[in-house]
C-alpha cells in the first residue's frame, strides 16, 4: 500500500469535500495511536500534523519502552506497572522495532557514587519485577565486578563491587510512529504532513463542528467538517486550545520540560548493554544506550519557556552530562568534540501546579481533558503508554459521538493489531537477514538494518533494489543504510522534505553523517518529487539550516 505524495492529495482532497467522525490535529505518537485507534473502530478518521510527522517530541525521546524503574522512587505504583503491561503489548505488536535489551545500574564501595543505597536499588529492582508479573521480560539479576568491567571495559574499576541488570524495551521512536500511521492510513484513515490547524469551526450550539486547516506546502487554507476534534498536539496544546477556549490559568497545567542527548562514537564510549549512570549533584540519573550502531546518552530535565519548534542543545548541557560520563567511564574522557550529534526534546509534562516541585518529580501521567465545547485535548504520558492512551481518547470521542450523533463505534482492538511490518518474528530476524544477505549480495549489516527498521516491508525494498540496481548503494561508507531508502520514505512513507528523510524516516541526521550524503538524497528526492533545480537548491538549504540548529551544540 503506498503512502506517498499521491495518498496525501488524496486525504487532502477527502478532508475539503466529506465529513468525518473525527480529525486529530497533531502527527506525533499521540497522535499516530489515536489514529489507528479511532479508524479500526470503524470511525472514519482524519490526522493532520503540521511539520512532519513525529517532527516534535516524539523523535526526541530516550527511545526507551519501560514502565519507568525511577518513576517507583514517587510511589506512582499504577503508572510503572501500565509502562510494563504496555512494554509487553508493544513487544508483541512492533516486534522489529521494539526489543527487549539489557539495562546495567553499576555498584560502588563508596556510598556516594551510587545513585541510591544498593539495597534499596534492589528492592526497586524486585517491585519492578512484580509489577511486571507475568509481562515481564527477565527478572533482574546482580552481577560480579568481573562481568560489570566485561559490560563495559571503560568503566571505573576503583571501588566496583559489582553491578544489577534488568530488562526494558529499546526501540526507534520516529520510526514507530511512522509504523503506526502507516497502518492507520491502510484502514483508511486520511492523513496529512505539512497542515496546520489554524483554527475551528464551531455550530449554532457552539460546538466544535471542525477546523480551519492551512497546507504549509500550497500556502492554501481549506476547511474540514468533524463530529469531533482531539487535540494530540503535545507541548502545543495550550495554543491550540485556546483557539477554540479562553483558558484560565488553573487550565494552563502543561509544563514542558526540555531534555538533550548526546550521540557519541561506540568506539569512544565502548558498552555493550545500557547503563545508568547517576548525575552530578542531582537524584537523577542518565542513560547511556547503544543505539544504532552509537551510544546515545542523556537525557536532561528542566523548565523550559523557549521557542516550542526550535528546542536546541547547548554546550553547557552538553557538559554537565560529560562531566557525569566521564567520572564513571575515566579512560573514555570524553570531550565536546566527541560529540557526534546532539539534540533537545519537550516532554509535554501535566503540571499539579506546585513549580516548586522539580521536572524531574512531575508525573509522567497523561491527562485528558474535555472543553465545554467538545474539543478533547491529551497530553502527558510517555511513547510507552500511547496505545493505551490512545484507546482512552477515543472511548471519550465514542461517547461524545453517541450523545450528539447517536453514532456508536466497536471497542478498541490495537492490542491484536500488528504495527507496519511487525509480522515478523525477532528470533527469525537473524536467520532472515541471513539469507537476504547472501541471496542479495547485501552487507549483513544492512539486512539486519532494513529488518529492524521495515519489518516484513523490507521486501518492498529489496523490489526496489532489484528494479534498479543502484539503490543497493550505501548512502555512506560506514553505515547499513542503503540509496532505496530514500526512494522507498518517498513512495511508501509520505517523506515530502529532506528532513523527513535524513531525520526521522531514516536517523542519519541524529548519528552525524547527514551532510556527507545530503546531496545524494536530494538528488534521488528530486527524480521521485519532479524537483526543478530551484526547488532541490531550497530543500537542501532548508536541511542544512535545520540541521545545524536542531542536530548540533549550540
Ligand atoms: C528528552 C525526552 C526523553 C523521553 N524519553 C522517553 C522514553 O525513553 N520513553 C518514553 O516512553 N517516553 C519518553 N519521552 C516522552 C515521549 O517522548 C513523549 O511523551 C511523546 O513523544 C509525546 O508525543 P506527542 O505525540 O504527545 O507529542 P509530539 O510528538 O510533540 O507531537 C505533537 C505534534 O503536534 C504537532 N502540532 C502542534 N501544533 C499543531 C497545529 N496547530 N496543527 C497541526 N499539528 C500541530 C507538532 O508539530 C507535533 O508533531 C521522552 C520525552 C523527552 C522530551
Amino acid at each position: 500500500m503506498n503512502f506517498s505524495w499521491q495518498t496525501r492529495k488524496e486525504s487532502l482532497r477527502q478532508m475539503k469535500t466529506e465529513t468525518f467522525d473525527v480529525l486529530i490535529i497533531g502527527g506525533g505518537i499521540t497522535g499516530a495511536g489515536l489514529a489507528l485507534d479511532a479508524v479500526t473502530r470503524g470511525l472514519k478518521t482524519a490526522l493532520i500534523e503540521k511539520r512532519d510527522f513525529a517532527a516534535g517530541t516524539s523523535s526526541r525521546s530516550t527511545k526507551l519502552i519501560h514502565g519507568g524503574l525511577r518513576y517507583l522512587e514517587h510511589y506512582d505504583f499504577a503508572l510503572v506497572r501500565e509502562g510494563l503491561r504496555e512494554r509487553a503489548e508493544l513487544l508483541k505488536i512492533a516486534p522489529h522495532l521494539v526489543e527487549p535489551f539489557p539495562f546495567v545500574i553499576p555498584i560502588y564501595q563508596d556510598s556516594r557514587r551510587n545513585y541510591d543505597h544498593p539495597l534499596l536499588v534492589r528492592a526497586g529492582l524486585f517491585l519492578y519485577d512484580l509489577l511486571a508479573g507475568k509481562y515481564n521480560i527477565q527478572r533482574h539479576r546482580r552481577v560480579s565486578r568481573e562481568e560489570a568491567l566485561e559490560l563495559a571495559p571503560q568503566l571505573d574499576p576503583r571501588g566496583l563491587k559489582g553491578a544489577l541488570v534488568y530488562y526494558d524495551g529499546r526501540t526507534n521512536d520516529s520510526r514507530l510512529v511512522i509504523e503506526v500511521l502507516k497502518s492507520a492510513n491502510a484502514h483508511g484513515a486520511a492523513i496529512a504532513n505539512y497542515v496546520c490547524l489554524s483554527g475551528f469551526r464551531k455550530d449554532a450550539q457552539g460546538q466544535i463542528a471542525g477546523a480551519h486547516l492551512h497546507d504549509e506546502l500550497t500556502d492554501e487554507a481549506f476547511d474540514v467538517t468533524a463530529h469531533s476534534v482531539i487535540n494530540a498536539t503535545g507541548v502545543w496544546m495550550n495554543e491550540v486550545r485556546s483557539l477554540s477556549t479562553s483558558l484560565s490559568d488553573d487550565d494552563k497545567q502543561l509544563r514542558p520540560s526540555k531534555g538533550i542527548h548526546l550521540i557519541v562514537s561506540a568506539e569512544r564510549l565502548q558498552v555493550t548493554t545500557a547503563w545508568l549512570i547517576p548525575a552530578i549533584g542531582e537524584k537523577r540519573f542518565y542513560f547511556v544506550v547503544p543505539w544504532e550502531g552509537y551510544v546515545n546518552i542523556g537525557t536532561t530535565d528542566t523548565d523550559y519557556q523557549g521557542s516550542k519548534d526550535t528546542p536546541g542543545a547547548f554546550e553547557s548541557e552538553a557538559k554537565q552530562i560529560l562531566q557525569a560520563i566521564n567520572a564513571y567511564f575515566p579512560t573514555a574522557q570524553l570531550e565536546l568534540s566527541d560529540v557526534i550529534s546532539a539534540w533537545a526534546g519537550l516532554r509535554p509534562l501535566i503540571s499539579s501546579g506546585n513549580t516548586n516541585q522539580s521536572t524531574t518529580a512531575v508525573s509522567r501521567k497523561e491527562e485528558i481533558f474535555a472543553d465545554e465545547d467538545g474539543l478533547i485535548s491529551l497530553a502527558g504520558g510517555k511513547l510507552t503508554t500511547y496505545r493505551l492512551m490512545a484507546e482512552r481518547g477515543v472511548d471519550l470521542a465514542v461517547e461524545q459521538l453517541r450523545q450528539r450523533f447517536g453514532k456508536t463505534a466497536n471497542p478498541s482492538r490495537t492490542t491484536e493489531l500488528v504495527v507496519g511490518g511487525g509480522l515478523i518474528k525477532p528470533r527469525e530476524i537473524e536467520d532472515i537477514a541471513q539469507q537476504i544477505a547472501q541471496s542479495e549480495h547485501l552487507p549483513l549489516a544492512t539486512a539486519l538494518h532494513l529488518l529492524h527498521s521495515y519489518g516484513t516491508d523490507y521486501e518492498r525494498l529489496l523490489d526496489l533494489m532489484r528494479e534498479d540496481e543502484s539503490l543497493r548503494e550505501p548512502l555512506l561508507p560506514s553505515s547499513p543504510n542503503v540509496a532505496a531508502e530514500v526512494v522507498y520514505a518517498v513512495r511508501y512513507e509520505l517523506a515530502m522534505t529532506i528532513a523527513d528523510v535524513l531525520t526521522r524516516r531514516t536517523r542519519i541526521a541524529m548519528l552525524g553523517s547527514a551532510m556527507d550524503c545530503v546531496h545524494n538524497v536530494a538528488a534521488l528526492m528530486a527524480r521521485e518529487l519532479g524537483w526543478d533545480a530551484q526547488q532541490r537548491s531550497q530543500q537542501l538549504a532548508n536541511f542544512s539550516a535545520e540541521y545545524q540548529h536542531e542536530y548540533k551544540l549550540s
